[in-house]
């Protein structure tokens, strides 16, 4: 059969990897390089920094771990240690030593907020939520969570968990969101004990080995700087338009997009493609790798590997990730930032660029119920981390589903307990 994947992010590329020997499969990227969000930036006079995927959780990552030891890729352990800083008046949870700030100590709100904390990691294995829609804000609002535990520490951790943004994170189904961090082991993140938690790696030498390992096979089928622009449905074949209005005929096209992506290339799309598609917006957030330290909580004994800013005078949220913290930069002369969500620095900025950052709504459970249902109809498939929990194991294991679910071959390894996505993505 003639496969037009367009998407060349993990996703795409994991479908690719399982089609390539049995079917012709062509894979289109809008950018010019392959890999997606996951993305390593060489420059020179510096090392290889990656601005999108850089870790993963053990526990919850069984494709990811399976296909590095396929391609014999080493990972090493990192930390997932956390600081949330608050303006006015100021206040930081760090998992470095907070102690020292006597703003901190003298503050009834600082103690008041870490009592939550500690009662909230303490009842986390017993807590369930029964309505498999209700977003997390709600969840916690009802079961009465203080509104300033919710809003500056709830949401912040979780969108720094997610590459998010709270307000994003706020419609996340909360039972989802509960044995998500049950399954990832971790006990409070911000807290000074939990700074080397060895639940979590990162990929030795970068995300784009595995990309280019993985993609090596199919190489010559993959067409960078390609924008696709419509995706028309006929009854014997799928028509595959490119900027520029060229056009051609495939037997089945898979979206490896995120859906609202997906979305506008389709036309005539059928009721339950609106419900699957229309669960979580995208927002291109900016990602800058730089040296400015203004980006970073404002004593250095603060600093964490991820850093949650909410800043008055910038009005917004980012997060700022200490490349640092990692084990191969552990002794570089000079830090390493990347940013998400702030705009770039002036100084010291080293590349910028742009990644869709998830929005989840009140209807991503419904979606997600709904994806199975959608896939291979009118020829159109579906995969991307929007079909799952939006990690890249998500992506990697949609990607895999619906390259078995179009007769490629099989992966070379066998898992009890598959990923969310995999779950979501094809009906068993
Ligand atoms: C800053 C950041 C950091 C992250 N860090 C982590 C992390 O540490 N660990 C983790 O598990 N997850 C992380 N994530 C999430 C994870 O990286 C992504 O969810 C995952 O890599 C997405 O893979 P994907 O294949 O679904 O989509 P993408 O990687 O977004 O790939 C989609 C591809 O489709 C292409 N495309 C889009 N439209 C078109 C079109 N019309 N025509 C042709 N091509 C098109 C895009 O250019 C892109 O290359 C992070 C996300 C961000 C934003």
């Amino acid at each position: 059969m003639k496969i037009a994947i367009i998407g060349a992010g993990i996703a795409g590329l994991g479908a690719a990897w399982l089609l390539h020997k049995t079917h012709d499969v062509s894979v289109f990227e809008a950018a010019g390089h392959l890999g997606g969000m996951a993305h390593t930036i060489e420059l020179p006079g510096h090392p290889a920094i990656d601005t999108g995927f850089t870790v993963f959780n053990r526990h919850t990552s069984p494709n990811l771990l399976a296909l590095l030891e396929h391609f014999d890729l080493p990972s090493i352990p990192c930390d997932f240690s956390c600081s949330i800083s608050l303006p006015d008046p100021p206040l930081y949870l760090s998992a470095e030593k907070e102690f020292p700030l006597l703003s901190n100590s003298f503050s009834p709100r600082y103690w008041k907020l870490r009592l939550a904390i500690r009662s909230f990691w303490r009842a986390l294995p017993s807590l369930r939520c029964s309505d498999p829609a209700k977003g997390v804000e709600r969840f916690f609002k009802q079961a009465r969570w203080s509104e300033d535990f919710i809003k500056h520490y709830l949401l912040p951790l979780a969108a720094m968990i997610w590459r998010g943004t709270p307000a994003g994170m706020s419609h996340f189904p909360a039972a989802r969101f509960l044995d998500i961090l049950r399954s990832l082991h971790l006990s409070d993140p911000t807290a000074p004990s939990s700074s080397a938690d060895p639940e979590w790696f990162v990929l030795s030498g970068g995300g784009s080995l595995y990309i280019n390992a993985l993609s090596a096979p199919f190489r010559d089928r993959i067409q960078l700087n390609t924008l696709i622009t419509d995706v028309i449905r006929h009854r014997d074949c799928v028509e595959i338009v490119r900027k520029g209005g060229h056009s051609e005929q495939y037997d089945h096209v898979i979206l490896a997009v995120p859906c609202d992506l997906a979305r506008s290339l389709l036309s005539r799309l059928s009721k339950e493609e609106e419900i699957a598609l229309s669960g979580i917006h995208f927002e291109q957030k900016d990602i800058c790798l730089h040296q400015n330290t203004d980006l970073m909580p404002p004593s250095r004994k603060l600093w964490t590997a991820f850093n949650f800013l909410e800043a008055e005078r910038l009005h917004n949220a980012y997060i700022t990730r200490w490349i640092n913290r990692l084990p191969s930069f552990a002794d570089r002369g000079q830090n390493y930032f990347v940013t998400l969500g702030a705009p770039p620095p002036k100084q010291d900025l080293l590349y910028k660029t742009s990644y869709p950052s998830p929005q989840f709504t009140g209807n991503t459970f419904a979606a997600w119920e709904s994806l199975p249902n959608i896939q291979g109809k009118q020829r159109t498939w579906f995969c991307g981390a929007w079909c799952g929990d939006g990690f890249h194991e998500d992506a990697l294991s949609s990607g895999l589903a619906i390259g078995e679910a179009l007769g490629g071959e099989l992966r070379p390894w066998s898992l009890e307990e598959t990923s969310p996505a995999a779950r979501y993505c094809v009906s068993k």
